[in-house]
């Protein structure tokens, strides 16, 4: 990108006044080193705290106290309804329709719920495609059902694996192992991206490659959702599963979010595990015996709406609605082609951006790969009010999330490492 950018403090200070998303970092608090502001790099781990939860909570803990059992009815927002607040928020996010998308319990149960629904092992159609390396969690809901259908993981999950001497994936590889596996695939699950490298996959081409075979395709968005805008529905993805404390800044163990396309969630036949709270609601509180489903993702709720873990959400959800994901990730790919610009002028062995450059192959994080001394930059990061996290082996992934970071944070970054060389 030459031309675009240069090295001078200046440059990021011209980038931060002439930004029309700055404003947003007045929103969220930081916490402190050494009496002032920290720089934060890690929403893609924890987001930090909108400074409109507070009152957001304080009215839910009022119509708790004011009104109890009538606030499920009564107060600004009837506790009824809660799961429904966050959907016209959440469905602009991942390109969904409403009806597609709810809010409950947290990701990997809410992965377990949903693999439950989808993955229907028929004599040798049994594999579940996922990337190598998927994160812990995922890799161990995917074990564990097979285990549940006695079935053998290692036999059952396939994994796809960079090339010899690379750390990404190739779309060609995903799709090529998707035509192989044929009539013995089940289900995809992939990370929309993937937690350690930053890549983004293509998900619209997995998915139909998925369907071609015949096979489902589900995608865990944890990384994704409130950072890259996606389309799920018109991608024709059958299932998602987000958490919402990372970019969505809805603090920790929120209520996660789901997403389940409309020829599944509409019809009231496919197959799930129940609840009271995902029975339609005209006849919820008739205490009848018989399951009968809310025709859209909702018939997935299983217990009563969790007001305070999805309060935080429904308060985070308003600042990205005013501020357009469109507009987010337009200064994202920015914001990140300026760390990667400056990373590059280090020109520094020592490390290596294995985030692909494709800026449509990675959100707002990059991953750079020490081959020592990883754990010591590190540290010198935090020692200088810079939070960014170190994974093994040898990795700090580094997130300037477009809400709350400016160019002048990024450019902090760069100075620091410069001196440390
Ligand atoms: C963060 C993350 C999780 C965490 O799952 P929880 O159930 O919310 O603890 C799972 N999978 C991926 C890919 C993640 O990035």
């Amino acid at each position: 990108m030459p031309a675009a950018f240069d090295t001078s403090y200046d440059f990021a200070l011209q980038a931060d006044a002439s930004d029309s998303l700055a404003r947003f970092k007045q929103e969220f608090y930081f916490p402190k080193h050494e009496n002032k502001d920290v720089i934060y790099f890690c929403g893609n781990s924890l987001g930090l705290q909108p400074k409109n939860v507070e009152a957001a909570v304080n009215t839910e803990l009022t119509s708790w106290r004011e009104l109890a059992v009538g606030g499920y009815f009564n107060g600004p927002n009837p506790w009824l309804y809660y799961q429904q607040y966050a959907r016209t928020s959440l469905s602009k996010l991942v390109g969904c329709l409403e009806p597609e998308v709810t809010v409950m319990n947290a990701l990997t149960v809410n992965l377990h719920l949903l693999m439950l629904s989808f993955y229907k092992p028929r004599g040798e159609r049994n594999k579940i495609l996922m990337e190598a390396g998927a994160f812990p969690s995922d890799q161990y809901a995917a074990e564990t059902l097979l285990k549940h259908y006695d079935l053998d993981p290692a036999d059952c999950i396939v994994e796809v694996a960079p090339r010899t001497g690379e750390k990404t994936l190739h779309t060609e590889d995903i799709l090529q192992t998707i035509n192989d596996l044929g009539n013995s695939l089940a289900m995809v699950l992939f990370g929309g991206m993937n937690y350690y490298t930053g890549q983004l996959f293509d998900m619209q081409a997995i998915t139909a490659a998925a369907h071609k075979n015949g096979a489902v395709a589900g995608f865990d968005l944890a990384h994704v959702a409130g950072n890259v805008p996606v389309q799920l529905h018109n991608w024709e993805v059958d299932f998602a599963v987000w958490c919402s404390y990372k970019y969505l800044n809805a603090g920790p163990g929120a209520a996660g979010g789901v997403y389940i396309h409309e020829k599944h969630s509409s019809d009231i036949n496919t197959p799930r595990l129940g609840g009271w709270w995902g029975n339609n609601e005209s006849t919820r509180f008739k205490m009848e015996k018989g399951f009968v489903p809310k025709a859209d993702a909702g018939g997935w709720n299983i217990s009563t709406a969790q007001v305070f873990n999805t309060v935080a959400l429904k308060a985070s959800l308003s600042i990205f609605d005013e501020a357009g994901i469109d507009a987010l990730r337009e200064k994202s790919l920015r914001l990140t082609a300026y760390l990667e610009y400056l990373l590059q002028q280090l020109n520094n062995p020592a490390f290596e951006i294995i985030t692909p450059a494709d800026p449509t192959a990675r959100g707002a994080q990059l991953s750079l790969y020490f081959k020592e001394k990883g754990k010591e930059i590190h540290e010198r990061m935090i020692s200088n009010g810079i939070i960014v996290d170190y994974r093994e082996p040898g990795v700090i992934r580094v997130a300037p999330a477009p809400l709350y970071c400016s160019f002048a944070d990024v450019h902090r970054f760069y100075s620091i490492l410069k001196e440390h060389f």
